[in-house]
């Protein structure tokens, strides 16, 4: 693991030891204005870093200025052939555009493009996929890691050979052992910060599985400066997902509910007061474990490293616990609002306990 060359996308920091951010990317129509405001302001309230759109056409850049004024997460302008609407994104504002600069087709427009990100301070971002290797990488390397990683460095030279060293990686592919050991190389061979993620994951369950396994054994490793989750429908679910694969690495600070499978021990329902505190800690932004057990027996030595939760008893009555120690035993039914007494009383503190705070 190396660390990597620093880049600035709008107040957003990606590389040289600066927090793991998240994005997304919107899937309205460009053009349709409000509809993309406002899943973008959706997404930064989420907590989404940097939000991408796709710009497709001169209709769609006319579209953005609007965009870009509305907005206060820094945007990016995700461009697939055409250099000069990469240019145009950079003087309307964007704060980064994805472009693959093999795609052009002459060293001279190259060129211009380095000029137009180097005046405006557009970084740009690299992005390789396995299923857009060019013919020349496919022949040599075949699909496969290599390919993808040999690929993105290509690009990159087209950059370097005029001084533009603002880059951003990536290699995603659906594979996710293919993509890991993309990234692997990657990072062995160049400073460039790499943006992660596992491409076409799916949706549901198994894209929550896939991205999280493929981003996660990369993060875990040191590797990845920027994230982002790809599934088939709302993109806020995206920016869940990428936060609880940070938060699960201590990689960002934030709630965690820590509750077990249940067992025959288990007197109450758990499913359903999971299910509220939930609920309780959407958007609750501060660090704090809640843990929700089954039973007095081993919840509340497992849940030990929890800020507070309870363990549910036999007759009715389940247990309160700060930390692994006894705080009250309530009625089954007063479990929710003792609580929610407890995680606002979090809230007021900032994340900290009450001894903390005393
Ligand atoms: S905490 Fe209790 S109920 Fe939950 S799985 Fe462990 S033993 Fe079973």
């Amino acid at each position: 693991m190396k660390l990597k060359r620093k880049v600035k996308v709008g107040n957003i920091e990606i590389g040289g030891g600066a927090p793991v951010s998240v994005q997304s990317m919107t899937n309205t129509l460009t053009a349709d204005i409000e509809a993309t405001v406002n899943q973008i302001k959706k997404l930064q309230k989420a907590g989404c870093d940097i939000v991408r759109l796709a710009v497709c056409d001169e209709n769609d850049v006319n579209s953005c200025r609007k965009i870009l004024s509305a907005v206060s997460v820094p945007l990016v302008a995700d461009i697939q052939f055409d250099w000069k609407l990469a240019a145009a994104c950079s003087e309307i504002g964007f704060a980064k555009v994805r472009f693959n600069p093999g795609n052009i087709g002459s060293n001279e427009n190259v060129r211009k493009l380095t000029e137009v990100c180097k005046a405006n301070g557009t970084p740009i971002r690299i992005g390789v996929n396995m299923g857009s290797l060019s013919k020349s990488v496919l022949d040599k390397y075949g699909r496969s890691a290599q390919a993808l990683c040999e690929s993105a460095l290509e690009h990159a030279a087209l950059l370097e050979k005029f001084g533009f060293y603002d880059t951003v990686l990536s290699v995603k592919a659906s594979n996710v052992t293919e993509c890991i050991s993309a990234y692997k190389l990657l990072d062995e061979k160049c400073d460039y910060p790499l943006h992660v993620g596992i491409t076409e994951s799916g949706g549901g369950l198994q894209g929550v599985v896939k991205s999280s396994v493929g981003i996660g054994s990369l993060l875990a490793i040191g590797i990845g400066d920027t994230v982002r989750v790809s599934l088939t429908g709302d993109p806020v679910n995206e920016v869940i997902v990428a936060k609880k694969i940070l938060q699960s690495l201590g990689l960002r600070k934030g709630c965690e509910i820590i509750s077990c499978p249940t067992c025959s021990r288990c007197k109450i329902d758990l499913s359903a007061i999971h299910d509220k505190v939930d609920k309780m800690l959407e958007g609750v932004d501060i660090p704090l474990k809640v843990a929700v057990m089954g039973c007095v027996v081993n919840g509340p030595g497992e849940a030990a490293e929890a800020d507070f939760g309870v363990a549910g008893g036999g007759d009715g009555k389940s247990v309160l616990f700060r930390k692994g120690k006894t705080l009250k035993t309530v009625a089954n039914d007063e479990i929710i609002p003792e609580l929610k007494k407890l995680i606002e009383e979090s809230k007021e503190n900032n994340g900290k306990s009450i001894e903390q705070v005393q």
